[in-house]
């Protein structure tokens, strides 16, 4: 098996077509792969066991690639409230089609449900499109058990004028909202 599919790898349908007519593989960590959209938002990737299988292509060489992604992972992010890190465990698998050009893709979006269509013209290469996964998993900040409330956090929305702690009036459920999305936010 050809062991040059790996992180750095440009997610490029002809030239992986033309390195890989029997598909590929590659195993290991995300340690040394540099995710600086992750290190911008405070996010650390820890003890990350990647994969990655790319399936071998079909005869025609129109058809777009298959790829499939799989993370089993530790992240450390910062807490919406009070900011502090949270930890959380990833563990996903995700396919994709990728496509020579995005119009392809685009015109793929809505057919395709099971993986998500991406396409050359995106100038991915795989360690991207595992920190843009990670990114996707994480869209809201999640927080500690204990911290309910408006978030608080560095970049978050201004809560809104009916959350507000100074809200004289009781309201019973004002939390529940917030510790549904909390729990939600961790699956
Ligand atoms: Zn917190």
């Amino acid at each position: 098996m050809n062991t040059d599919f790996g992180l750095p790898t440009p997610l490029q349908c002809r030239p992986l077509r033309e390195r890989f007519p029997a598909g590929s593989q590659w195993h290991g960590s995300l340690a040394d792969w540099p995710m600086p959209r992750l290190a911008e938002l405070g996010i650390v990737c820890d003890k990350a066991e990647a994969g990655a299988v790319l399936f071998p292509p079909s005869k025609d060489p129109q058809a777009p690639l298959h790829l499939k992604l799989t993370l089993r992972a530790l992240t450390r992010s910062p807490c919406g409230r009070c900011t502090d890190d949270v930890a959380a465990e990833q563990g996903w698998e995700r396919e994709f089609v990728l496509y020579s050009s995005g119009d392809q893709a685009d015109a793929a979006l809505d057919l395709e449900a099971l993986a998500d269509p991406i396409s050359d013209e995106d100038g991915l290469s795989l360690g991207d499109l595992f920190e843009d996964e990670i990114l996707m998993a994480l869209t809201e900040p999640l927080r500690h058990e204990t911290c309910i409330g408006p978030m608080q956090g560095v970049g978050s929305e201004a809560p809104a004028a009916d959350a507000s702690p100074s809200e004289p009036t009781q309201r019973p459920f004002s939390g529940l909202a917030d510790l549904l999305q909390g729990r939600q936010s961790k699956d």
